[in-house]
């Protein structure tokens, strides 16, 4: 299978070359770069760590869409757009790990899927996807009388807020409650704000360090706690989720699918 990495030179890009290159029966055709940037002309196995392979990141994603069976894009929300746009326009899987997006780039993954299979995740690892599970579960269970917050902790570089797995998080426990979180999310909190609101799904975001990606949803009444912790503590857990998911998606027909479908968890 051919897979090709948009955002090669990114933290995630240059595991997943080193991934793709390590996985049987997967080729890597191809990586880009954002135009004007430092790495393009670069030779992708040497920035994945690996010794050269004589193909250098391009800036040109048209190309590769058309190259390759699978691309897969760990970039920037305002690149996801264009990415989907072009698996939809050459049916080309896409695996969508990016974060951030807003609704007009969400629009277009989910108009793209129409024509390309694609699998978009928040968090590719396998405990994150246990844990929205989980949290789904214990939300039906418990009810309103146990207020629901969302604590994520990443590194100092991470550029959206809260991060795309807390919001998943937080989707989970108000399908669990049966209700639409954009009516009862509290994600900003400062100042005088009043009492908590009853039925309210707060979060808070913490920063710093080299944190991959810490996610505890709490389940807080009187007299009793419950929290739901997952930890990352490499990246590689994301990196080997994404290709199986990149071989995965080579067979799947047109449409838009999650980690738990790629886990057989749905
Ligand atoms: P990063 O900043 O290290 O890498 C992003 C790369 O994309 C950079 O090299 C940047 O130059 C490149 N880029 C920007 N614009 C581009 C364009 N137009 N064309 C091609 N490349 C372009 O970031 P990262 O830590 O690798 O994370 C990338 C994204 O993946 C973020 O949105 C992050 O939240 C998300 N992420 C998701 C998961 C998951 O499991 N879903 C896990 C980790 C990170």
């Amino acid at each position: 299978m051919k897979i090709g990495i948009v955002g090669c030179a990114g933290r995630m890009g240059r595991m997943l070359m080193a991934e793709t290159v390590a996985t049987a029966g997967c080729e890597l055709v191809g990586g880009t770069e954002r135009a004007g940037g430092d790495f393009v002309g670069h030779d992708l196995g040497v920035l994945a760590g690996l010794e050269p392979l004589g193909i250098t990141a391009t800036d040109d994603p048209a190309a590769l869409f058309d190259a390759a069976d699978v691309v897969i894009d760990f970039t920037v929300a305002a690149t996801a757009q264009g990415h989907a746009d072009l698996a939809g326009r050459y049916g080309t899987a896409l695996i969508l790990g990016t974060t951030g997006l807003d609704t007009a780039a969400q629009e277009a993954v989910e108009q793209a899927s129409r024509r390309a299979a694609i699998v978009q995740a928040a968090n590719f690892s396998l405990g994150v996807n246990l844990l929205l599970g989980l949290t789904e579960r214990v939300a039906g269970i418990l009810g309103d009388d146990y207020d629901i917050e969302i604590v994520e902790m990443h590194h100092r570089h991470k550029v959206d807020a809260p991060s795309g797995t807390a919001l998943a998080l937080g989707r989970a426990a108000a399908a669990g409650r049966g209700v639409d979180l954009d009516a009862v999310s509290d994600r900003v909190r400062d100042g005088h704000t009043g009492a908590r609101r009853k039925g309210d799904i707060g979060f808070a975001t913490l920063r710093g360090g080299d944190v991959v990606g810490d996610h505890t949803v709490l389940f807080a009444a009187d007299g009793e706690r419950i929290e739901l912790t997952h930890k990352a503590t490499s990246r590689a857990v994301f990196v080997k989720g994404a290709v199986r998911s990149a071989v995965w998606s080579s067979w799947q027909p047109p449409g838009l699918y999650s980690l738990r479908d790629v886990l057989g968890l749905s």
